[in-house]
């Protein structure tokens, strides 16, 4: 039986990364997107002329109805879901905490929390044995920022990052026997588009001397880990907040 597996934010970066190589691991990928739908394709496109199965599927994570929609349209396009991973994640400009917006943290919130929270949901009712299903993995991509706080640039990119490493180890628990592992990795500086968002084109590349291995990671590097989680080869492993920082 082919593994079926959805990835939020899947059209660049560390999603890109995974969706790819969860591929050349006989996955067959639903790669969500919100607004590129281009880029998505792209990566669907480099799934299927290496002869592996892709679909791109369109939702904003932070909206429920269309989350629920998405999964509705996986089911019909690909068929039961065996796996997810919770990639999609935002950050803001760096600033202080007397700055931050109560609508800059909804944002943040809606994206990474409630996001991951609902597909989750979602996936569960797919996966569970409880529901007729026949098990599966969640990997939520988490941060260290949410052990290490991000003081003075986004201490609400670093709360939200560790509400999700609670979900997490919460997740795993209620679900370990109903045949679902549930892990987080936790990246530290990879050299990603996020940095841009965050208003800081080259801060991966700043911040190596701050990091014990002296470089940024690679989307690739994350993605090796994301779908070692995703794979039988970690069958004992659940509730884990797997750190890949090069020591930081
Ligand atoms: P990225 O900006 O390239 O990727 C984030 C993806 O999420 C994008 O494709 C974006 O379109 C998508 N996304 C954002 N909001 C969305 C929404 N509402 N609905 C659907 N998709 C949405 O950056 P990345 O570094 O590849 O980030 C991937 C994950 O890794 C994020 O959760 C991020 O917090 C986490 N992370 C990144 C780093 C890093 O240094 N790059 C470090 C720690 C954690």
């Amino acid at each position: 039986m082919q593994k079926i597996l959805l990835i939020t934010g899947g059209s660049r970066g560390i999603g890109a990364a995974t969706a790819l190589l969860a591929a050349q691991h006989g996955f067959a990928v639903a790669i969500n997107y919100s607004c590129n739908a281009e880029a998505a394709n792209t990566v669907v496109q480099q799934i299927q002329t290496s002869g592996g199965n892709a679909i791109a599927v369109q939702a904003d994570v932070a909206q429920e109805d269309q989350v629920v929609a998405m999964f509705k349209e996986v089911d019909a396009k690909l068929g039961r879901l065996t796996a997810l991973v919770n990639n999609a994640g935002v950050v803001d400009v760096a600033s202080r905490v007397d700055s931050i917006t109560v609508q800059r943290l909804r944002r943040m919130f809606d994206t990474n929390v409630l996001g991951s929270f609902v597909c989750a949901r979602e996936a569960i009712q797919r996966m569970s044995t409880r529901f007729g299903g026949s098990g599966g993995a969640i990997v939520n991509v988490s941060s260290i920022a949410a052990s290490l706080g991000s003081a003075g640039q986004y201490v609400d990119y670093a709360a939200s990052k560790g509400a999700i490493d609670s979900f997490t180890i919460g997740l795993a628990r209620e679900l370990a026997q109903e045949g679902i592992r549930v892990n987080a990795v936790r990246p530290g500086i990879i050299d990603t588009h996020i940095h841009a968002s965050g208003g800081q084109p080259e801060r991966a590349h700043q911040l190596a001397s701050t990091v014990p291995m002296q470089r940024p990671g690679t989307a690739q590097e994350i993605a090796q880990s994301i779908v070692w989680l995703l794979s039988d080869a970690s069958s004992y492993t659940t509730g884990a907040l797997l750190d890949v920082a090069g020591g930081r």
